[in-house]
């Protein structure tokens, strides 16, 4: 599954789900983004935190290593578990990790939609079967794990990068046979 941009996710949810608290107009109260490809042990994470001007640094970092081999409701529920903890620090400004705000929060989102669910933990299959190719970035090098080549993919980030978020054919993947590091 090709990465999805995740603003876009993020303005929709915290329409539909925080009532709008998490954004003032479309300027959203912390930033979110995808990971490089080292971050595994967990499919997301929240953190607060200062940049260097002391403005709120805040951040959601999703997983790309994992998240991009699941379909997307891994990334929809994985982000929306974040924007409760990310609601519960900024705008109840509350110490709560999974307390009872936080599943209060979860129980109205789950029972508002049956697109996904979120869990207090982000439990998801670890796909079995290793990849069967390494589609490759003909610009960044970026490798990512695919069952299938997908006619045309790109990727991502270089087309954020260099051509505002528009598909480029310098951008389209190479295909690697991936079994000989299976
Ligand atoms: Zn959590
Ligand atoms: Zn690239």
């Amino acid at each position: 599954m090709p990465l999805v941009p995740l603003l876009p996710l993020f303005h929709r949810f915290n329409r539909e789900y925080f009532n709008g608290a998490l954004a003032i107009g479309s300027q959203p109260l912390l930033s979110v983004r995808w990971s490089d490809g080292r971050l595994r042990k967990t499919a997301g994470f929240y953190r607060r935190g200062l940049r260097v001007d002391g403005r709120n640094g805040c951040e959601i970092v999703l997983s790309r290593p994992l998240l991009e081999l699941l379909p997307q409701t891994a990334t929809e529920s994985t982000l929306c578990h974040e924007m409760i903890h990310a609601w519960i620090d900024l705008v109840l400004q509350v110490k709560e990790s999974h307390g009872p705000n936080f599943h209060a929060r979860m129980a109205a989102i789950n029972a508002a939609q049956n697109q996904f669910q979120v869990s207090v933990r982000h439990q998801f299959p670890v796909p079995k079967t290793p990849p069967r190719w390494w589609a490759v970035c003909p610009r960044c090098g970026l490798r990512s794990p695919y069952q299938r080549r997908v006619h045309r993919a790109a990727c991502r980030q270089c087309c954020d990068r260099h051509y505002g978020g528009s598909w480029h054919a310098s951008c389209v993947f190479v295909y690697e046979p991936a079994s000989t590091e299976a």
